[in-house]
């Protein structure tokens, strides 16, 4: 927080550092603990509505608008004189429960996705003591001291006060997409917008290269960037293609229903029913038909699939992922540390001319150096121990030691070099004066070292890139000229056995130059190749393979040499045999979009390509149809991450800037877990399917009925004299269908064979064939039962004066509900028998239905019961009847399930 607005920008660094009582070795943690709580937590509120706001917005639903003008007319009709009180109370009770259940539910959504954005909390690298420490970025105060590296969000506004060939996007700030370069200069100018406040870094913008040192300046609200959301106030939350979907169809249906409605009323009124009864008739016919719970079945199955998916170590950031997930067809995933270990031991060295063993396990600093199966001490071979050094120096990774653990801090390719040098007892690091980072892009990294000749510059990389920048190739005894397509030959032996080749080279330069950049690497003496093993995950094999059994093609992304993919992509059973077609990275670039076009269902390996080459790699595939999940960890993968239909980061060794791109973040960097996610996805979207199919015959049978009913009153006394189900009891079998049925099929567990069968077509829709034919069916079922029910036993009460209507509705009532019992036995599995599942493994669904038997038993015996639901018990004579109903229910989806698999055996 600042009290008067500083334009920090316009003050020099010392300046800034005195007004924030502050310096560039940072806080002290108690210091820091004080201001977090004199300026609060680092982070902006989104204004949430207030938890009466929520109630209050369940009610604004078509539907209750519906039933709030039906207890309205009850209502005055009531107070002139009609026996209405109880449909009104009823109607006003359906509609607070109704109200009670939305809130409810989406109070549960709402507190699964927070616990996901919880999981997702961002980090930052701060000073505190004098030492590096990574915080919260919640808990960043004014004066903190911020380390940034390339691909590391900014979570605050900065004063920069050191800058190393920084690139910085604003594009969320200011909108233009081209990287900002900053430096540390003060600016004497007023009134400059964020933009052009070049030593400023802000609060939501990112680090897209170079390393870059801040303190920061304002937190939270104060930031430029919390003052644009306030203004925005809350954001809304982006709606899935299915719940637009979803959300288009209840509209029109609502139109149609109400258009139904009035019809029914002129009829039932034209007829002879009397307004009120009309009236009723008439909101029987809504209500029955209304599907009330589908947009909220969609949003909760997905914030439920959501949270499985979390389980499973993959965090989603937008719903809509959820949902395409299930249809996709095509997983481009890394190589390294997604599909391998990423636990990297160096096994071959080549250097001098002579190629090397290297034992050991594990990061553990002891193993043997053997040339030709002779022990040998590495100390005595100058060119293997001036490869292992240059490996050692040109290298940010560190080996922590305790007792007998080993781990590596920073890039495992790295660690691994670490630990081979520290196998022949070099350990000694000389300061490094300068660097040249490492780079997907360019794929090598470079250091400079003081040493007694002078200045030595250390530079290793991928061999690709290293050999073009030697001249020679040092050697036992002297310096030779180099010869390339040796080195490469040897590069080729070590790829082919699968392992991971880095190059290393050396260049003595100057002791008074103290920078370097690309332009001092050339004429570089060759020291050696380093070979390491990078064992599959032993999960990616089995997952790759339940992909190809799922229809799910794998294809690897790698940046690693194409032999070296090649015997990996082999390992996993990504491809067959090491002959298959693979693109190189320099194949691609020579290719044209539309050459891509051609291939890019057929190959499975990329290799050496760099992260542009993923962008056009997704959009070929996109163009063939396919639904492609593509990971990514670098700055420059955001892109490909946002033009995949899932874009993944590696939640461990992700930048920020990729996790935001991301639709999704592996908590893992497994590729196992993409396709769990992809299993729960299909889950969520089988389920949803199993429960829309489900529900919504309840609304067509009823309408079904209530409109033949009103139809033929005229030409049947029974129909004449009474509808078969009364409002209050349809109003009561959408009720329970919803809460008791329903919502536990949308938990019934995952199916066998899920990811045996291809994936959904990106356009499937719900409402299919089989949709209206099941849908249509069991309507028809839930319509003639109640129809031939009433009918008969109306007609008997009528005729013989054996029993009465109202018993003859209760009896309608209680069929239908029965046929409901039986359905749902059978709607657990769309295909499949439900003999072929146990009946016991939805607990939710057992308990559903044993609440419903009981308080239906209850509405029809029960005294109390039968004046509110004018239900009255019918003589036993009448149950064997009835409890047929139940399995009508059962058998005849089965019977149509049987026909569509004999009709479809490839779906099973
Ligand atoms: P991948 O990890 O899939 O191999 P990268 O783009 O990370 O892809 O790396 C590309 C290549 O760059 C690697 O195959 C390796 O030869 C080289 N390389 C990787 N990490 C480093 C590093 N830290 N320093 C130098 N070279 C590296
Ligand atoms: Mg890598």
């Amino acid at each position: 927080m600042t009290v008067d607005p500083i334009h920090w920008y316009q003050l020099p660094v010392e300046e800034v550092f005195e007004k924030l009582k502050a310096d560039s070795n940072g806080l002290g943690s108690e210091e820091a603990l004080r201001r977090l709580e004199q300026y609060g937590p680092n982070e902006i509120r989104a204004e949430r509505p207030s938890i009466f706001r929520l109630f209050l917005r369940q009610f604004n639903n078509p539907l209750v608008y519906v039933l709030l003008m039906a207890a309205t007319i009850t209502g005055i009709l009531t107070l002139r004189g009609e026996h209405m009180l109880v449909d009104t109370s009823v109607i006003l009770a359906v509609v607070i429960l109704n109200v009670i259940l939305g809130f409810t539910q989406e109070g549960k959504t709402e507190k699964a996705l927070e616990a996901l954005r919880q999981m997702m909390a961002s980090e930052c690298m701060v000073l505190r003591d004098g030492e590096q420490k990574i915080i919260p970025t919640r808990d960043m105060v004014p004066g903190d001291v911020v380390l940034l590296n390339s691909g590391d969000r900014i979570s605050a506004d900065l004063r920069l006060f050191y800058a190393r060939d920084v690139g910085v996007d604003e594009s969320a700030l200011t909108g233009e997409s081209v990287p900002v370069e900053k430096n540390i200069h003060a600016i004497a100018k007023t009134n400059l917008s964020p933009g052009d406040q070049l030593c400023m870094a802000f609060s939501g913008t990112f680090l897209t290269r170079g390393s870059a040192k801040g303190v920061v300046v304002a937190t939270g609200s104060n930031t430029e960037f919390g003052k644009i959301a306030g203004l925005m106030k809350s954001t809304r939350r982006s709606q899935t293609p299915l719940q637009n979907k979803i959300a288009d169809f209840t509209k029109t249906l609502i139109v149609a229903i109400l258009f139904l409605g009035a019809l029914s009323l002129v009829l039932g009124y034209s007829v002879g029913y009397g307004f009120s009864y009309s009236f009723l008739a008439a909101i029987a016919l809504i209500v029955a038909a209304m599907p009330e719970m589908l947009p909220m079945l969609v949003t909760s199955i997905l914030a439920l699939s959501a949270s499985a998916m979390a389980k499973r170590n993959a965090l989603i950031r937008s719903l809509p992922a959820a949902e395409t997930l299930g249809s996709t067809t095509v997983i481009c995933s890394d190589k390294t540390g997604t599909l391998t270990r990423n636990e990297m031991t160096v096994v071959k060295i080549y250097a001098g001319e002579e190629v090397y063993s290297v034992g050991g396990v594990g990061y553990e600093p002891s193993g043997e150096f053997c040339l030709r199966h002779q022990t040998i001490s590495p100390l005595d071979h100058a060119v293997l121990s001036q490869t292992l050094r240059a490996g050692l120096l040109c290298n940010d990774a560190v080996i922590r030691s305790e007792e007998d653990k080993h781990e590596i801090l920073g890039d495992p390719t790295e660690g691994a070099l670490v630990v081979a040098a520290s196998k022949a007892g070099i350990t000694e690091k000389p300061p490094r004066i300068d660097e040249i980072p490492f780079s997907s892009d360019y794929m090598y990294m470079a250091t400079l070292h003081p040493e007694e000749s002078g200045n030595v510059i250390y530079l290793k990389g991928s061999p690709e890139a290293i050999l073009p920048l030697c001249h020679s190739q040092l050697t036992e005894n002297d310096l030779k000229p180099l010869i390339a397509e040796d080195i490469h030959a040897r590069t080729d032996e070590m790829a082919a056995e699968g392992l991971r080749v880095i190059a290393m080279a050396f260049k003595s330069i100057p002791a008074d130059q103290r920078y370097i950049g690309k332009q001092d690497l050339t004429e570089l003496i060759f020291l050696g190749l380093q070979g390491m093993i990078d064992p599959p995950r032993k999960e990616a094999i089995e997952a790759v393979g339940r992909c190809k059994k799922a229809g799910i093609r794998t294809v690897m992304i790698t940046g690693d040499h194409v032999k070296t993919a090649m015997a990996i992509a082999v390992q996993l059973g990504i491809v067959s045999s090491s002959r298959d077609t693979a693109l190189t990275g320099q194949q691609l670039a020579a290719m044209t979009d539309d050459q891509l076009y051609e291939v890019v269902d057929e190959v499975s390996v990329y290799a050496r390509v760099a992260p542009e080459h993923k962008l056009r790699i997704a959009r070929q595939l996109q163009r063939r149809g396919q639904v492609v999940a593509m990971t990514g960890d670098g700055v420059n993968d955001a892109p490909a991450l946002r033009a995949a239909d899932i874009g993944i980061a590696m939640g461990i060794t992700g930048t920020e800037v990729s996790k935001e791109a991301a639709a999704m973040i592996l908590t893992d960097d497994n590729f196992a877990s993409i396709v769990a996610a992809v299993e729960e996805g299909r889950h969520a979207w089988n389920n949803l399917e199993k429960a829309i199919l489900y529900t919504l015959p309840t609304n067509g049978g009823q309408s079904l009925l209530i409109m033949a009913a009103i139809l033929l009153s005229p030409f049947v006394s029974v129909f004449a004299a009474g509808l078969p189900l009364e409002p209050i009891q349809i109003l009561w079998i959408n009720l329970f269908d919803s809460v008791f049925l329903t919502m536990p099929l949308m938990l019934e567990p995952k199916e066998k064979g899920l990811l045996e069968v291809p994936p959904r077509s990106p356009g499937a829709k719900i409402a299919n064939r089989l949709f209206f034919e099941r849908v249509g069916l069991v309507s028809l079922i839930i319509a003639t039962t109640g129809f031939w029910v009433y009918w008969n036993f109306g007609h008997i009460a009528l005729s013989s004066g054996e029993g009465n209507l109202a018993q003859a509705q209760t009896a309608a009532f209680m069929s239908i509900v029965l046929v409901h019992l039986g359905y749902v036995l059978t709607a657990r599995s769309i295909f499949n028998s439900a003999f072929t599942f146990s009946p016991f493994s939805n607990r939710w669904l057992l308990s559903g239905i044993g609440i419903t038997v009981v308080t239906n038993l209850l509405i029809v015996y029960a005294p109390f019961m039968n004046s509110v639901f004018r239900t009255e018990p019918f003589p036993l004579a009448w149950w064997p009847y009835v409890i047929g109903a139940f399995f009508l229910g059962f058998f005849i989806p089965e019977i149509e399930k049987w026909f569509r698999r004999r009709a479809h055996p490839e779906k099973l």
